[in-house]
């Protein structure tokens, strides 16, 4: 019999089902066997993970490279990717935004051919098209995209690339034609424009503590409640981003029908951090929506477990220091760096501290994410799918710092902060691409993920 490439030996695997001892068989970049290494023809090469867990590699659906609010390259961003264990990742290419600025022309399809092109990511990728103007010309590019395998859509309820309901609602109806998903960003951008105004006014206003008030839970908690029911009222399938409170996992299982086209996924820094990380931290610490209390945090972890919400991304804004610190909190650009630290902060703090199994971590971070969004192969653990692994050490305790960052962002919000569990090594469809935090495979094995309409049922 002939031979097959690679068998990772002596290690526990980790599947959506089970944990078991094990052996995973790998040819030409794709799982071949799983379980008693004696039913695999022989490989060229054994390597012992003996005391490791095997994952499936993480697919994080939540991540912004490459564009405007990023100074991420494919190459950095898939590098600190790798490094964290994310073996695919979903990106967005932003209609209009080409090359540091913003045009009235630009198409989806042109922003999904920019990021294509010249791209050399390290880790499998794709995109979802961000949608920032309301025309027709836009509705009538969704069918060619989905055909060429693009078949998730952003929309935003606030900022300045805001879309109204109605015209959201449009949108919907299209993507249920075509079966293709639509994720929104839900905020109430008048109540967020209200309470920032009156926040700053305040005599504690200042301090970047102040910051939750002036984007409070019931503005998420209310656009999400309307979005998620103007998808179900053009039967589309919906994917709620970065759930942070109790009030909006609460509304949107309040229009989950039958659970099937109404998803949610909330964020690693949403379960891992609270508000008074603003005190600490300031400005450095500043997302969309804003961390939230404690009672949210525990309410996210009801959810996750009732399966309101299915999936914890990163949502990873590389930005540098210098464009969030320096000036008071209304100026801070949003989002923080996470792709190299999700892995593990979750697993501390949704394992370690609150009992959650292994295969609910593979679930939530693997499987349902690729499900989701249209990649069969991804996600899983079993004959052929892709060697997508991850080797983690789950009892290796270690210091985040962020002078280790593979991302061009020069700090983490989690600098100084101890977790047990690491990651080893990182196989993307075979290829050993980090080892030990390092990365060992050139960027551009990473290929661009052509994708399936989803089935949700
Ligand atoms: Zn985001």
């Amino acid at each position: 019999m002939a031979r097959i490439d690679t068998v990772l030996t002596g290690g526990t695997v980790v599947t959506a089902d089970a944990t078991f001892d094990g052996a995973v068989g790998i040819d030409d970049g794709t799982i071949v066997g799983v379980g008693d290494e004696r039913a695999f023809p022989a490989a060229e090469e054994r390597i012992d993970v003996a005391g490791n867990l095997v994952l499936p590699g993480v697919v994080d659906p939540h991540t912004h490279l490459a564009g405007y609010n990023s100074i991420d390259s494919y190459a950095t961003g898939t590098a600190a990717a790798a490094a964290g264990g994310v073996t695919s990742l979903l990106t967005f290419a932003w209609q209009g935004w080409d090359d540091g600025e913003w045009d009235d022309e630009g198409t989806l399809a042109d922003a999904v051919e920019r990021h294509r092109r010249g791209a050399e990511p390290l880790v499998d990728c794709g995109v979802h098209p961000v949608v920032t103007r309301e025309s027709r010309a836009t509705l009538e590019e969704l069918p060619g995209l989905v055909d060429d395998g693009v078949t998730s859509f952003k929309l935003f309820t606030t900022d300045d690339i805001r879309l109204s309901n109605g015209f959201i609602g449009e949108v919907f109806r299209r993507l249920a034609d075509l079966g293709a998903v639509g994720m929104v960003h839900t905020e109430d951008y008048a109540v967020c424009e209200h309470r920032t105004e009156a926040v700053k006014a305040a005599p504690d206003g200042a301090s970047t503590a102040a910051y939750p008030r002036s984007r409070p839970d019931y503005a998420e908690a209310m656009s999400a409640g309307s979005v998620a029911r103007l998808a179900v009222a053009a039967d589309a399938k919906y994917y709620g981003v970065h759930t942070t409170s109790e009030a909006a996992a609460e509304a949107i299982d309040a229009v989950r029908t039958d659970g099937s086209n109404v998803r949610a996924e909330t964020c690693t820094h949403y379960t891992a951090l609270t508000e008074e990380t603003y005190e600490r931290l300031g400005n450095r610490a500043i997302m969309a929506p804003p961390l939230r209390t404690p009672r949210d945090v525990d309410a996210l972890f009801d959810r996750l477990r009732d399966g309101t919400l299915s999936v914890v991304s990163t949502d990873h804004v590389p930005l540098p220091r210098d464009r969030k610190e320096g000036g008071p909190w209304w100026e801070s650009a949003f989002g923080i760096n996470s792709l190299q630290t999700s892995l593990p902060i979750f697993h501390d703090v949704a394992v370690n501290e609150r009992g959650l199994s292994y295969p609910a971590l593979v679930r939530l971070m693997c499987r349902n994410p690729a499900r989701t969004f249209g990649l069969p192969r991804k996600g899983r653990i079993e004959p052929g799918a892709d060697a997508d692994l991850v080797v983690f050490d789950p009892d290796e305790t270690y210091t985040i710092t962020a002078a280790r960052n593979h991302s061009n962002a020069d700090y983490s919000v989690y600098e100084g902060r101890t977790v047990t569990g690491r990651v080893k090594r990182t196989f993307v469809r075979g290829t050993l691409v980090a080892d030990g935090g390092d990365i060992v495979a050139d960027p551009g094995h990473g290929e661009f993920l052509t994708r399936a309409v989803p089935d949700w049922s």
